[in-house]
């Protein structure tokens, strides 16, 4: 590059992992479709079995350039890293890097908030293998008051992506780090756009990339950013446990994260502007929303994130049969679970189910909206609506 001056986030999201090594006389790194590498003779074989490195095409399982440059671009979204693995799914990706990192006896402290299905592997797949798995307020103003001596890892997930509370990265990292205790984020509904998460001092950081990096809800992707300090491990573990992505779905995940700055800044304004409509409303008890101040950690967003994605909560007044009444009244909003496309969503959500440590109060209304990209004026319209048709539920 010509110039000394670090690149603003929408330039490396549009020049990352776009090298002439891997992109050939063209904008877009082509699908390599392949398993097999040939060899023109036996010595360049050996040869490259001995070097065995990454980025250079060896055998289909360690990828091609078509996954190389997505690795690439989501690297270089993050100041501090040194590589990127890549995964067939958010979870494949939350529960490799949990794997990277911990063995039996460990003991992983995970925020109560956290996504489900990461709760589910620590209380299953981690639990049969040995790694005791504690739950802690994700609010909590002394994370050293969770340690003890096996304490080896941290799960943090902020916001939370049901019910949105932002956590104190920085200082749960300080912590951990003088203690040597590994810390690892979920940062699925910021992205490196908004929030970078390795200069806040998390060590490993995770996207569930079918969300906001493909941003078309077709494909399933996940991904796991690091330091130089975690990278071998990170990569053997995948390496090891056969993780591979199909070089199409890199494909579409690359072609959706070249607009990704755009896509944010859109849906940014247009769930603020719902949000904020939604806030006086008679019919809404809270909306949980990271930069509206009655979310929980609402001044740790301002502090640390530099923008707000379109995924938030509200909680209706009344029963909670409420919730299912609105949302099945709401024609511009779909019903299904994922995010991050470029269509809108509504959901009724439950977090009751999957909290131990701070127990969420039952009968409560809540409803995840996840604002696309259609025209603000007629979300906003088709919400009205639906809180209308809704009140004869309540
Ligand atoms: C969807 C999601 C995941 C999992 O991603 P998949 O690609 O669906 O496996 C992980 N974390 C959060 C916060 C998510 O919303």
């Amino acid at each position: 590059m010509s110039s000394d001056k670090p690149q603003k986030p929408a330039t490396r999201i549009v020049t990352g992992g776009r090298s002439k090594k891997l992109t050939g006389p063209v904008v877009n790194a082509p699908v390599w479709r392949a398993s097999t590498h040939l060899y023109d003779d036996v010595a360049a074989l050996e040869a490259g079995k001995k070097s065995n490195e990454d980025g250079r095409f060896f055998y289909g399982r360690r990828g091609s350039p078509t996954q190389w440059s997505l690795s690439e671009a989501l690297t270089d979204m993050e100041p501090g890293a040194h590589g990127t693995m890549l995964y067939p799914s958010g979870v494949a990706a939350i529960s490799c890097a949990l794997l990277s990192v911990l063995q039996p006896g460990d003991v992983l402290l995970m925020t109560d908030n956290a996504y489900d299905p990461s709760r589910a592997f620590a209380d299953g797949f981690l639990k049969r293998y040995g790694v005791e798995t504690r739950y802690f307020d994700p609010m909590t103003s002394d994370i050293t008051s969770h340690f003890c001596e096996r304490t080896k890892a941290i799960l943090l997930e902020t916001p939370g992506s049901l019910t949105f509370e932002v956590q104190d990265v920085p200082a749960i990292c300080a912590e951990a780090r003088k203690r040597g205790v590994v810390t690892l984020l979920d940062n699925t509904w910021a992205t490196p756009f908004f929030y970078t998460a390795l200069e806040k001092g998390v060590d490993l950081t995770i996207l569930a990339a079918t969300k906001y990096i493909v941003g078309h809800s077709d494909v399933m992707i996940g991904s796991v950013t690091t330091t130089g300090k975690y990278w071998t491990r990170l990569r053997q573990t995948a390496q090891q446990l056969g993780q591979v992505v199909s070089p199409d779905d890199a494909y579409l995940a690359s072609r959706g994260l070249r607009t990704l700055a755009v896509r944010m800044k859109a849906h940014e304004a247009s769930a603020l502007k719902i949000a904020h409509w939604l806030d006086g409303r008679p019919e809404i008890e809270a909306v949980l929303h990271p930069a509206l101040p009655g979310c929980p950690g609402h001044a740790i967003w301002k502090r640390d994130f530099t923008g707000s994605a379109g995924l938030f909560s509200i909680v209706l007044k009344g029963s909670k049969n409420r919730a299912a009444a609105f949302v099945d009244a709401l024609t511009l909003f779909g019903i299904g679970y994922s995010w991050g496309g470029f269509e809108s969503l509504a959901l009724p959500v439950h977090p009751e189910s999957c909290r131990s440590a701070v127990p969420w109060a039952k009968n409560r209304s809540l409803v995840r909206l996840q604002i696309g990209l259609e025209d603000v004026d007629d979300l906003i319209a088709d919400i009205e609506h639906a809180l209308e048709v809704s009140r004869a539920t309540i």
